[in-house]
């Protein structure tokens, strides 16, 4: 069976791509098959995933809009996954799609043709709660949200939870909500478990285990058009390579791996 799942949060700079990017390479290094989706028009994925978004010509763009098939889009990747690649032109989804009837249903519906395909369909969402983040929520099994261990790191996730309930109303009941990814957590204070213990408490949301340390090598990675999960071993892609075995885990049927913040 196939899972989908969408890496949400509107904020900007919370590590969805990262997390995307991260936990497609290390399901992909254990020959799980992976569809990555790039929904974000500045196509941050498609380009930390080696494919410049200016030299693409066709992508999600135009399978949204129906103006080609999902299959002529998708594009392999040096990790060994498979990308629906985003460019600029996803800017303009927006206003088309909104003139549109099922306007949030474009994506379920195109996924529908490929994801038999693949044992794991990935959706990076924008830093937005417009409607291509209600395409990717509505076209999703399950959904996480990466949260930044920093002071008000809470802030929106109130709205971004009404977004997830009112999907689960009104275009995909059958959406869960898996629980946060701490990314950005620095382990040497109690700062970042303070952080999560308090988002965990407000919100009822679970922390998934583990969580993602910061290292300065994830910001030479996106740089260079790779992921952090090749070259020189690092506790950040250690990290994503446990979150990973945690999710397949939990995909073959254990209880989902959560992490205790308020202790330790
Ligand atoms: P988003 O998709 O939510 O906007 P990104 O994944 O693009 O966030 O990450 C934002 C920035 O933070 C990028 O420059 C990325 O390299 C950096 N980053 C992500 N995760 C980490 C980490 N664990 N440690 C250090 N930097 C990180
Ligand atoms: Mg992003």
């Amino acid at each position: 069976m196939t899972r989908i799942l969408a890496i949400a949060n509107q904020k900007g700079g919370v590590a969805k791509t990262t997390t995307t990017a991260s936990v497609g390479a290390a399901l992909a290094d254990q020959d799980v098959s992976v569809l990555v989706v790039d929904l974000d028009p500045q196509g941050c994925l498609t380009f930390s995933l080696g494919h410049d978004p200016d030299q693409i010509s066709k992508s999600v763009h135009d399978v949204l809009i129906g103006a080609e098939d999902i299959a002529d889009v998708l594009l392999d990747t040096d990790d060994g996954m498979t990308l629906l690649p985003a460019t600029i032109d996803l800017a303009g989804a927006e206003a088309l799609l909104l003139m549109r009837p099922g306007r949030e249903y474009a994506l379920k519906r195109a996924l529908a043709e490929v994801a038999q395909d693949y044992d794991v369909v990935l959706i990076d969402c924008p830093p937005s709660l417009g409607v291509l983040t209600l395409n990717g929520l509505t076209a999703a099994d399950e959904v996480v949200v990466p949260l930044q261990c920093e002071t008000l790191a809470h802030r929106g996730v109130g709205q971004l939870l009404r977004t997830v309930t009112e999907v689960q109303q009104i275009t995909n009941p059958e959406l869960t909500m898996l629980g946060t990814v701490a990314t950005l957590f620095d382990a040497r204070t109690t700062h970042s478990r303070d952080v999560l213990a308090d988002v965990s408490d407000r919100y009822e949301m679970p922390v998934l285990d583990p969580p993602i340390p910061r290292t300065v090598r994830f910001a030479e990675a996106s740089a260079s058009g790779s992921t952090v999960m090749r070259g020189r071993k690092n506790k950040g892609a250690t990290a994503y390579r446990e979150l990973a075995d945690n999710l397949r885990a939990y995909w073959d049927g254990a209880d989902l791996a959560t992490y205790e913040a308020g202790e330790q």
